[in-house]
């Protein structure tokens, strides 16, 4: 079983692991939804109480599940974690079981469009207030978060003009008024997130980006302390359905043995990349964390290794210049996801963010000359290529 003084590369490959009485080398995949009792006795037995190794029903864990969880939340620094069909179902089960009517929710306004939709949507129908706020103004975030706030959610870099929140200062303001911090690390990266070290009370993860990291399946996980994640939260998710099924689990937790060396190999390209296209002509703007004209370059540096796998930039000649860009890339597909060791290009404009009234395009910087770069496992000099050779035919 895992000893905590391991490195993450060992972790990755070793952590949360079971296995059973075959003593087989490849962690194996418990396609089983239920599990059978020995005797009446030890059914009811196990109903009162359960042990570590026992399981009861597949939608409350299962033994390839939860070996999944306890590597992941080991790598995030957490506890313990709660498996999910999808990274949204993380984000979901993590507020719902969390919140109450008449509960005050404070969270930044660069946020995914489906957490957006359950925070005002879905929550905000069953009464619960929420305040938006401009994730990168600390004093922002100290007027909003108030005695009535039950939770403050946030992205610590926000998907797609990654803007960087301040975690350790929120984390320290939403504390002191008693409310829980969540944070979704979907851009952060498993491998750089800095969720825990910043005193975060839960991280939701997307595991379909880095940790699946191919492009196959959703998935998703919420991290935390084993009260909250044992208590609250495994309660709201094991009763609604929102299990993360065994083979997804196997093929994620098999995934998490490269995941390592494949998110930092992206992350070295993406900085490559981002170095060789800033101050290019044809471009207003380069941004991605570590480059030192990030708006929050000193803070993300101070609080993170690295900016992630993902970076964006803004094409002069708007819509009609960026679909040229686009459609004369060779090596990078156009599509919407990202973490794919396949390289990704994605207008948000005209896609993931099609959707959103003007006015707050323009407050999030997502403008119609945005372009966001998912950085794959190619190699970096074919990207630059064919990123200069695109650029050229504008
Ligand atoms: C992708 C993503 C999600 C949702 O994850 P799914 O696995 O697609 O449900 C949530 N938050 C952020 C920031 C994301 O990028």
């Amino acid at each position: 079983m895992t000893k905590n003084t391991w490195n993450k590369r060992t972790t990755l490959v070793h952590g949360g692991a079971r296995r059973s009485q075959y003593g087989e080398v490849s962690e194996a995949i418990f396609l089983t939804q239920g599990f059978v009792y020995d005797s009446a006795e030890a059914a009811e037995q196990r109903f009162q109480s359960l042990g570590e190794d026992e399981f009861i029903y597949a939608r409350y864990g299962n033994p390839t599940v939860r070996m999944f969880e306890n590597r992941l939340s080991q790598i995030v620094g957490y506890e313990d974690g709660f498996a999910c069909t999808s990274g949204m179902a993380a984000v979901t089960g993590a507020l719902t079981a969390l919140l109450k009517a008449g509960d005050h929710v404070v969270a930044a306004r660069a946020l995914f469009g489906s957490c957006l939709y359950v925070l005002e949507d879905v929550l905000g129908r069953f009464g619960v207030k929420i305040t938006l706020v401009d994730g990168t103004d600390n004093a922002a975030w100290e007027e909003a978060i108030t005695d009535e706030t039950a939770l403050v959610f946030l992205e610590s870099i926000s998907n797609p003009m990654l803007e960087v929140v301040d975690l350790r200062h929120v984390v320290k303001v939403a504390h002191a008024k008693g409310a829980l911090v969540v944070v979704d690390d979907a851009m952060a990266t498993p491998i750089f997130s800095y969720s825990a070290a910043c005193g975060a009370d839960l991280c939701v993860i997307s595991t379909t980006k880095h940790v699946d990291g191919q492009g196959r399946m959703l998935g998703g996980m919420i991290c935390g302390s084993k009260d909250l994640i044992r208590g609250p939260i495994e309660a709201y998710m094991k009763h609604t359905g929102g299990a993360m099924n065994p083979f997804t689990a196997w093929v994620q937790l098999k995934s998490m043995d490269t995941m390592d060396l494949r998110v930092r190999a992206q992350a070295a390209s993406v900085l490559k990349i981002a170095e060789a296209l800033d101050g290019h002509p044809k471009l207003n703007s380069v941004r991605y964390p570590q480059l030192p004209s990030h708006p929050q370059h000193d803070i993300a540096m101070a609080q993170g290794e690295s900016g992630g796998t993902v970076l964006a930039f803004e094409v002069k000649g708007g819509k009609e210049a960026c679909f040229k860009l686009l459609n004369a890339l060779e090596i990078f597909t156009i599509s919407n996801n990202f973490a794919d060791s396949k390289s990704i290009v994605t207008h948000p404009a005209t896609t993931t963010h099609q959707r959103l009234p003007q006015d707050q395009k323009d407050i999030l910087g997502i403008s119609d000359g945005a372009v966001r770069l998912s950085v794959g496992l190619e190699d970096a000099d074919d990207l630059i290529a064919d990123l200069m050779q695109a650029l050229d035919q504008i």
